[in-house]
């Protein structure tokens, strides 16, 4: 679902968004949004909550957070005064600014999410049928892996997301869209993708941690089948994603032999397509209801060919897929180009007519430049100058 193809730059920028310039106050307390039970219980046990009552004050605490998405500790009623007030000392509710938001005709929003001095990453909320919708979230700032045809391989910066910056990705598109209290009937925001900046699998802990905070019933309740992981192919780790996280798996698969593959997903090199396709036949919990996905991006004269198409069948056999086709959105320097629109016809054809639903990914949120991951570096670009003096002010600060 959630990598769009982007034309055109941005159309609406949020004029209420912070300014890149407002100064981040160094004297912040920190956040209890984002925090898991363990953490909370920390914070609340500090509070000098007596032992016997620690459970039951992180419980509620977890309903005002992630049931409710209370911003202000006032409306936290059922706990008493005194701890609210002691809490209020220590912590706030707030969640990390946003440098930019935009918002697509077609109903696509983009958040620029602010970590620290230049430090930005980026969530892109696609409206499904009704009120349902995908939120595609970020586990790392930038990525270690250099696959060829994507901008965030090209940036430098790279660092894990903690569990509270993934949940608080979250947390931020639901405060945009209104989508307080977690109520099942009636959500926005009913999916999670890890399709955003960087590679989950290679921040594994902290994405399991985060999952388990956004699956949690008595939360934001988002069920582990409806939260999806992709993965250029990180074959150690994935046996683990399926057996403890219990995430639905997408591969970015992208090419059928390994020659290919070293060239465009270079993880290629350490785990080629022999072990990879090993890994996903013994996925635990993949399923004919719960298919694996796999993702392959359309790049002209390069993978697209009728040939290719057949060898990806051949390649899928026994394995419960499914297989997403995307066109390949272009950057400026790309060394690509998107595939004619009757190629991508003729290779879904061809996937589809093997049985395999190939939808391919309708682009999404054009106007504001919404892929997943291709944003960020074009807006460090733009406002390199104001990321330079923030960390000289953070560096030296007066
Ligand atoms: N790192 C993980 C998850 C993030 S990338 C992964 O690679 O799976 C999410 C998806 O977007 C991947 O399938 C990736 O291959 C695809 N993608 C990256 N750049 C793209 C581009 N320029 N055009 C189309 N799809 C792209
Ligand atoms: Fe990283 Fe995924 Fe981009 Fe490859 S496609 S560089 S793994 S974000």
């Amino acid at each position: 679902m959630p990598v769009w193809r982007a034309i055109t730059r941005f159309m609406t920028s949020d004029a209420a968004a912070p300014s890149p310039t407002t100064p981040i106050s160094i004297a912040a307390l920190p956040t209890l949004a984002g925090m898991s039970r363990a953490q909370l219980r920390e914070v609340v046990m500090d509070a000098g909550v007596p032992e016997r009552q620690v459970r039951m004050r992180v419980s509620q605490i977890w309903r005002w957070l992630y049931h409710s998405g209370v911003r202000d500790f006032e409306a936290m009623t059922d706990i008493a005064k005194p701890l609210r007030a002691t809490l209020e000392q220590s912590h706030a509710l707030a969640r990390p600014a946003l440098s930019d938001r935009q918002v697509s005709k077609d109903g696509t929003r983009k958040y620029l999410i602010k970590l620290g001095p230049g430090i930005e990453v980026e969530a892109v909320y696609i409206p499904g049928v009704g009120r349902a919708g995908a939120l595609c979230v970020s586990s790392q700032v930038g990525c270690t892996l250099n696959c060829t045809f994507c901008h965030t391989g090209t940036q430098a910066l790279v660092r894990n997301l903690t569990a509270a910056e993934i949940v608080q990705q979250i947390m931020i598109a639901r405060d945009d869209l209104n989508d307080w209290p977690s109520d099942e009937d009636n959500r926005a925001i009913t999916n999670v993708v890890f399709m955003g900046m960087g590679e989950p699998l290679y921040n594994l802990p902290n994405v399991m941690t985060a999952m388990e905070i956004i699956s949690d019933g008595e939360g934001i309740a988002i069920s582990r089948r409806r939260i999806t992981v992709s993965t250029s192919g990180v074959v150690p780790q994935m046996h683990e994603l399926g057996a403890e996280a219990g995430a639905m798996l997408a591969i970015s698969l992208h090419a059928v032999n390994d020659q290919l593959r070293d060239e465009l997903v270079p993880i290629n090199k350490a785990y080629p397509l022999k072990e990879l396709l090993s890994a996903c036949k013994n996925y635990p919990g993949a399923s004919n209801a719960r298919r694996i996905t796999f993702e392959y991006v359309m790049l002209k004269g390069v993978n697209d060919s009728d040939a290719e198409a057949r060898k990806l069948v051949r390649l899928l056999a026994g394995i419960p897929a499914k297989i997403n086709l995307i066109p390949f959105n272009p950057w400026p320097g790309a060394p690509y180009e998107c595939s004619d629109w009757g190629r991508i016809e003729a290779f879904a054809q061809i996937v589809n007519k093997a049985g395999y639903a190939s939808p391919i990914r309708t682009p999404r949120g054009r106007d504001i430049d919404a892929a997943c991951g291709q944003l960020r570096s074009q807006s460090i670009k733009k406002r390199a100058s104001d990321i330079l003096k923030e960390r000289l002010a953070a560096a030296n600060p007066s």
